[in-house]
């Protein structure tokens, strides 16, 4: 028989998307099911964003857009990149893409081949494995450490570059751990890499507006040493509750950029326009949402994370940035992926484990504290009652 679907074996899938399902799926049936699974904030978009989308429709903005999007948006984020990171790129540096995942897609196929190797965190988020995968590249792990606060080790990412390193991708503030690097740590990795110019590195700074106890968000654009060979990962959907409209945006070196819009022009075209008009209004009008938003997710954290202190067996150092817990659950006895089925069964509350974010997640589970205070309540106290009932299981 011909086989007419191709082999889509390298290509994997964020797995929490099938605790998602099953979650909703329990919900359907009736079960009480508390949700720390999902990783998005429940607030909705502030509505002067939303007002400016429809606004757009109203306007008649219905057409197709240039590939690498509007230029008002495209100097939006320019500004926004000076006000936050006090960078000066050009509008014709931004791209304008649907979504944060869209800059990684095009950035591991544009370095992703057989022979390359391609550095990426892990626990991290699981598209950059599974896509390093899909190109046929090899993926080389980058452990991230508890003992380190879940921030990278320039040394450590460095150990383990090899002449077919191409792209190394970085992430903080992390998913699922909530580490957010330190200046001291991105200057060693910046200073460390100036000896291996051939090597691209993609930042992954879509929580870089979330970070807590006064630490800084360091971005990798304010290093003028790898500029030529960076790029830079935002998007609306985390700052501005803006998930489900798909707009992300990024920065790339001149010989990068013309091959990301080729792969644009090749794919998806253009963010759909009135996207690209609300998130004018988001980069452009007040900001204290954004302020209110992390507040909120302040007050959270402690609170998820004294109770998971709380429970038996499990620790959880304070993360410092977006808005995950990743505690470890190792002296429970139970291996984390088995837990969160068992949590999600039979005490209603869904959260990840971590080998669904690479095999140095053993050991740990992540919850999204992006739900209410109640919520994140009753999460805990059904937690802590199923542990102590199957304490020594
Ligand atoms: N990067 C990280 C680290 C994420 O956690 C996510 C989403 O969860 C994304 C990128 C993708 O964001 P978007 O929804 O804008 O595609």
């Amino acid at each position: 028989m011909p086989q007419v679907v191709p082999s889509f074996e390298r290509i994997g899938e964020e797995n929490a998307f099938a605790v998602l399902a099953r979650a909703s799926a329990l919900a359907e049936q009736g079960r009480d099911i508390v949700n720390l699974g999902i990783g998005q904030p429940d607030m909705p978009t502030p509505p002067h964003i939303v007002e400016a989308g429809i606004k757009a429709l109203r306007d008649g903005h219905h057409g197709y857009t240039p590939a690498i999007g509007i230029t008002p948006l495209r100097e939006a984020v320019a500004r926004d990149i000076q006000r936050r990171h006090r960078v000066e790129v050009s509008p014709d540096s931004v791209m304008i893409v649907p979504g944060g995942k869209v800059t990684m897609f095009m950035a591991i196929l544009m370095f992703g081949a057989p022979g390359v190797e391609i550095l990426y965190p892990d626990p991290g988020f699981p598209i950059y494995r599974s896509m390093i995968a899909f190109t046929g590249a090899t993926p080389v792990p980058v452990p991230i450490r508890e003992e380190n606060g879940f921030a990278f080790s320039a040394e450590e990412t460095l150990s383990l570059v090899t002449e077919r390193t191409r792209l190394l991708i970085v992430n903080s503030p992390a998913n699922p751990t909530g580490g957010v690097t330190p200046k001291a740590e991105i200057d060693a990795l910046v200073e460390g890499l100036a000896a291996y110019p051939d090597i691209a590195v993609l930042s992954d700074e879509i929580y870089g507006t979330m970070t807590y106890d006064g630490q800084a968000h360091h971005s990798l654009l304010a290093y003028e040493g790898i500029r030529d060979r960076l790029i830079y990962l935002d998007g609306a959907s985390k700052t501005y509750a803006m998930t489900g409209w798909r707009l992300g945006w990024s920065v790339w070196p001149k010989p990068f950029y013309d091959a990301a819009r080729k792969l644009a022009v090749n794919s998806h075209s253009c963010v759909n326009a009135a996207t690209q008009w609300a998130g004018i209004a988001a980069l452009d009008g007040p900001q204290d949402c954004v302020a209110a938003m992390v507040a909120e997710f302040d007050r959270r954290r402690s609170l998820v994370v004294e109770g998971l202190n709380a429970l038996p067996n499990v620790s959880c150092i304070t993360p410092k940035g977006a808005f995950y817990a990743f505690p470890n659950i190792t002296e429970t006895g139970w291996r984390a992926k088995t837990l969160a089925k068992a949590l999600l069964e039979e005490a209603g509350v869904a959260v990840i484990g971590g080998p669904d974010f690479g095999v140095y997640g053993e050991g740990y589970l992540r919850l999204s504290y992006a739900n209410s205070p109640e919520n994140i309540t009753r999460a805990l106290e059904r937690m802590k009652t199923f542990l102590a009932r199957t304490s020594g299981h």
